[in-house]
């Protein structure tokens, strides 16, 4: 039987560039706007307690909510203008904060934050922008200065390290460690399934005057605790690669201005899903973790696929 769905077919929009992509999408689910109203959409975080999709709203300094038997909420606002999300290894959930130049942690329902890490050897952080949670519990995390220069996106205010950094973060120490200050201005980041590759994107081209950088490195986990091999895994463009997921097969699905590109872990570009705005990052979740949440500009939207998040 022929393929149903040749490349590079359009199927409710999506474009496949290689026949490898077809499987991820055999459910022909179209991509669903679920909420809108935001002005700047980051960091969405899935919550199985409450099968809900916490994401921030940075400019209006706000967290928002999502939820099928809900649907949109405001979470908290006020919280120090959050970026990137992750659950941790005790259940918390992990707040990238540019107002407090931090990432604190809270539970699934707004209270009390802890700061968990503000400082790095004295100095404080830019604004950290995304975090993701190892399964050894250590926490890492992207600390570019869109919250210093971005007037909308932060209280201002002047950098008192000389670089940015991707920090990983002992919980269990206290120790808080600079792993590579290689892409200009890091940004999203995520582990392989396998843990072995850490990829992490720069999008200094994204402030006019900071570098031409767009692309998305990878790393080589070295001990579990370092990194090594730094090398460009992909170019994305149109746009930057803000935040992006992975798969449990490796797959890479990262944020640019059209919508979301689907990389193969050899680096190929497999798809694209066009957004109607501009992607600022996604995450997987759903009670099958199938479904891949997209926070574009002043929406959420949802896409079910035939694969599930790590
Ligand atoms: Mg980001």
């Amino acid at each position: 039987m022929a393929d149903p769905w040749p490349a590079k077919a359009p199927r409710d929009g999506i474009v496949l560039l290689d026949p490898r992509a077809a499987a991820i999408f055999a459910s022909g689910a179209p991509l669903r706007r679920l909420a809108t109203g935001a002005r700047w959409s980051e960091g969405p975080v899935w919550i199985d307690e409450s099968q809900s999709v916490l994401w921030s709203d940075i400019p209006n300094d706000r967290i928002l909510r999502w939820s099928a038997s809900e649907g949109l909420a405001v979470w908290q606002q006020g919280v120090e203008f959050t970026n990137g999300h992750a659950r941790d290894a005790s259940g918390g959930v992990l707040h990238c904060s540019h107002g407090l130049r931090a990432v604190y942690r809270t539970g699934i329902e707004p209270g009390a934050r802890t700061i968990l890490v503000d400082r790095y050897r004295g100095k404080r952080f830019n604004s950290p922008n995304d975090v993701v949670v190892k399964s050894d519990g250590t926490i890492w995390f992207t600390d570019p200065p869109y919250g210093l220069l971005v007037a909308e996106e932060g209280h201002g205010g002047v950098a008192e390290l000389d670089d940015c950094h991707v920090f990983r973060f002992d919980p269990a120490t206290g120790d808080v460690t600079a792993v590579t200050g290689l892409p200009h201005h890091p940004n999203g980041l995520a582990f392989s399934p396998d843990e072995a590759l850490l990829y992490v994107s720069d999008t200094a081209a994204a402030l006019p005057g900071h570098g031409p950088q767009h692309c998305i490195f990878v790393f080589d986990v070295v001990a579990g605790e370092r990194l090594a091999n730094g090398r460009v895994f992909a170019e994305i463009t149109p746009g930057v690669p803000d935040g992006f997921r992975v798969d449990t097969d490796g797959r890479i699905y990262t944020s640019a201005s059209d919508g979301v590109h689907v990389l193969d872990p050899d680096g190929t570009t497999l798809a694209l899903i066009p957004v109607p705005e501009k992607v600022g990052n996604v995450c997987f979740g759903g009670a099958a973790r199938n479904t891949l949440f997209i926070a574009a500009s002043t929406s959420l939207y949802a896409i079910e696929l035939a694969v599930r998040g790590c």
